[in-house]
């Protein structure tokens, strides 16, 4: 018995089409298998509520689904189940932050099998002031072409249907099996003639430039798709699409984690006592802060929304500057007999804040 679609998404009969994205969206970030690396029960119900969206988002599909529930997809000419990368073509239109020329893609579909060219791949690597902002990039790739006067004929294995059925007979009965043809590979034709500088699919090798936009907040390790910039695909197929590696550039002196920065801030002595202005790295430029005096190494101070956009679009990190105060570790005579003076003066004694009070010390004090 398979789940109920509504049940999966966890939104009503009568949600609108707006709540059915929204809970896809937030099933979809739970579930992602970049957060949840090795989980096959996380991938399991990623898939789930992809195969839930991919119905209920769409009007026909809908309405078929309420009539006649599950049966309406079974037995053919219907929904034919969805692999990762149909999954994540259907992200184009829910994570608009992708924008552009990402998403896109093509759905499950019945009937004959789409021929799609294979993927290419590529690495990019981005500073993170970059990162911060998003950036378009040019970059070179070597795609495969359909040549000019690359002809096709009708295989003569499948008479050009793609596919070889067979009659086999098992326990159950005489079963029919599909599976692809695999003179054509289910293209249902095989090149008839083609020029002298193609290959032997008929492709040639042309180097492109392809801008590349890549938003702000991106992650290392992230994949981007760019539908239907890879190789061309044989006969009447589609391209297949180009993957952008995102690689993340380690920056000298800001720390990332998630959206937030983490910057470690060196002061003098001095400097903690009597208060400083200090220059320090932002993602978009060194800014002054003011350091306050008497302030204690350890402390962290918080400048909002510093740190990286949230690639959801969910608003900006922070840069978190966290306080050194640098002990001087050659001391000249009369440094040495000044802090040997200030070593028995009350002001030079610490005095760490008292922190909240634990349940026994007020018990304690009720009772005192
Ligand atoms: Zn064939």
């Amino acid at each position: 018995m398979k789940e109920d679609f509504y049940e999966i998404l966890g939104v009503s009969k009568n949600a609108s089409a707006a709540e059915i994205k929204k809970a896809y969206r937030q099933k979809a970030l739970k579930y992602h298998p970049d957060k949840n690396p090795g989980d096959a029960e996380a991938e399991k119900m990623f898939k789930k509520a992809a195969e839930a969206y991919e119905v209920l988002s769409n009007p026909d599909k809908r309405a078929r689904y309420d009539q006649y529930g599950h049966q309406a997809f079974e037995g053919g000419g219907g929904f034919g189940g969805m692999n990762m990368d149909d999954i994540f073509s259907q992200f184009g239109d829910i994570f608009g932050a992708f924008g552009g020329g990402f998403g896109g893609g093509f759905g499950a579909q019945g009937g004959r099998r789409t021929v799609k060219g294979s993927n290419l791949r590529v690495r990019m690597q981005l500073t993170l002031e970059e990162i911060a902002v998003g950036v378009e990039k040019k970059i070179k790739v070597k795609r495969k072409k359909l040549a000019k006067g690359t002809t096709y004929k009708t295989c003569t294995t499948c008479n050009g249907s793609g596919q070889i059925t067979r009659i086999q007979n098992t326990i159950l009965g005489r079963m029919q099996t599909a599976s692809t043809c695999s003179n054509c590979g289910g293209l249902g034709k095989t090149i008839d003639s083609k020029s002298s500088n193609a290959d032997a699919d008929g492709m040639i090798t042309t180097e492109e430039t392809i801008s590349v936009k890549i938003p702000a907040g991106v992650v290392d390790g992230m994949q981007l798709k760019m539908s239907g910039k890879g190789n061309d695909a044989p006969g009447d197929g589609v391209p297949g699409d180009l993957i952008v590696l995102i690689e993340e550039i380690p920056h000298d002196t800001l720390k990332r984690e998630g959206d937030n920065l983490h910057y470690e801030l060196y002061i003098s002595f001095s400097e903690a006592a009597l208060g400083a202005s200090k220059e320090i790295d932002t993602v978009t430029g060194k800014v002054r802060i003011k350091v306050e005096p008497g302030i204690q190494s350890g402390k962290v101070l918080r400048l909002r929304n510093k740190g990286i956009p949230s690639i959801q679009g969910y608003g900006m990190g922070d840069l978190l500057v966290h306080i050194n105060v640098w002990t001087p570790q050659v001391l000249t005579k009369e440094q040495r007999e000044f802090f040997e003076k200030m070593s028995s003066d009350d002001h030079f004694q610490p005095k760490p804040e008292k922190s909240e009070k634990s349940f026994f010390e007020k018990v304690k004090d009720i009772f005192a």
